[in-house]
């Protein structure tokens, strides 16, 4: 795998057989992955569907840390899972998206961690709740846990269009604003709910300064018990991989710091015209003062903000830009002369 900045997990949704654990780990292996995913215990949306093999799982995973010199890593949804997981030497959990929506189980998982040195990632939880979030990251860390990531794996909507879960960006952006320090990964396969979407959802994060990817793969995903749809092989995993480009995340060349001064000159200006024209605002407030006229005159305002968004249009900004620029400062303007009013 070439040399990128992400971090790349990658296995099946779920451990099926045996066989399938370890074909699949070892086509990773061989491909550069380090570590492996499984999941063991399966939430499903619906009783009925693959639940996972549970525990007799676990030495499969044990298997492939011993054989393939990976670290393995699943989910864990109850103290139980906890416990097991310990005891059979899983070197990473994760908690899942609807697991990290309920306080009671990411407190029972906390508990269970207490004393424990293991790193934990902690999903999304399926609603588009950052405090939900963060609350499940400040429980974690409460246990002491200090070797904690999150995944970003999409917020579940009534309406699936194109993705499974909406990205909504925003949200770990503003996690990562939040809480700077924690390693946050993506999980386009979760998100996009197909193949398809891996690739481009992969480089989205990678543009957006995500620190890896956690990625489904099976050696034969159209048989895949769970997920099948959103599963590749390890080899179009490799090549999805192979073809991400990283930028830089340090501008260091010469050409962006000139770019930049210009941006700055021209902010100053920007404000200096702002300035002025909230002065001759001023004046006109002294004007409509001395003839008792009143501060909105709505044909007035009405006409500024047309001529601007149609001015603006011939100058590629957007109208909608325009129209919320135009109204910050004729609301600006209008404060300046209430304020003109209401002097003595
Ligand atoms: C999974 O990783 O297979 C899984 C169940 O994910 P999520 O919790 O994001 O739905
Ligand atoms: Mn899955």
């Amino acid at each position: 795998m070439p040399a990128t900045r992400s971090l790349v997990i990658s296995g099946p949704c779920s451990a099926e057989t045996e066989e399938q654990v370890m074909t699949t780990a070892k086509a990773l292996a061989a491909r550069g992955v380090k570590i492996y995913r499984a999941g063991i215990w399966k939430p499903r949306t619906k009783p009925g569907g693959f639940e996972g093999v549970g525990a007799a799982g676990l030495p499969w995973l044990q298997r492939v840390q011993k054989e393939l010199g990976m670290l393995v890593a699943t989910e864990v949804a109850t103290a139980k899972h906890v416990e097991e997981c310990l005891a059979h030497g899983i070197d990473i959990l994760w908690i899942g998206a609807r697991t990290s929506a309920n306080p009671f189980s990411v407190q029972e998982i906390a508990d269970a961690l207490k004393g424990v040195d293991i790193p934990v990632l902690i999903k999304n939880p399926v609603n588009p709740d950052l405090e939900l979030w963060i609350g499940a990251i400040e429980r974690l860390q409460g246990a002491g846990i200090h070797r904690i990531g999150v995944i970003h794996r999409g917020f579940s909507s009534f309406d699936k269009k194109i993705y499974r879960n909406l990205p909504q960006w925003h949200i770990p952006i503003e996690l990562h604003r939040r809480m700077p320090d924690l390693p946050m990964f993506c999980d386009p396969s979760h998100i996009g709910g197909k193949r398809e979407l891996i690739a481009p959802l992969s480089q989205q994060a990678m543009d957006l300064n995500f620190d890896g990817l956690i990625i489904e793969s099976h050696c034969t995903p159209d048989k895949a018990w769970s997920d099948a749809e959103q599963q590749v092989t390890p080899d179009i995993l490799s090549y999805i991989i192979s073809l991400l480009v990283i930028r830089d995340t340090i501008q260091t060349t010469e050409s962006l710091s000139e770019l930049r001064r210009q941006i700055d000159e021209v902010d100053n200006e920007l404000l200096a015209t702002i300035a002025k024209r909230m002065r001759i605002s001023k004046e006109i407030g002294q004007y409509k003062k001395e003839h008792s006229m009143s501060i909105l005159q709505a044909a007035r305002y009405d006409e500024i903000i047309e001529k601007g968004v149609i001015q603006g249009g011939l100058m590629g900004l957007s109208s909608d830009f325009m129209k919320k620029l135009l109204v910050a400062i004729h609301e600006e303007s209008v404060r300046v002369q209430m304020d003109i009013m209401g002097q003595k």
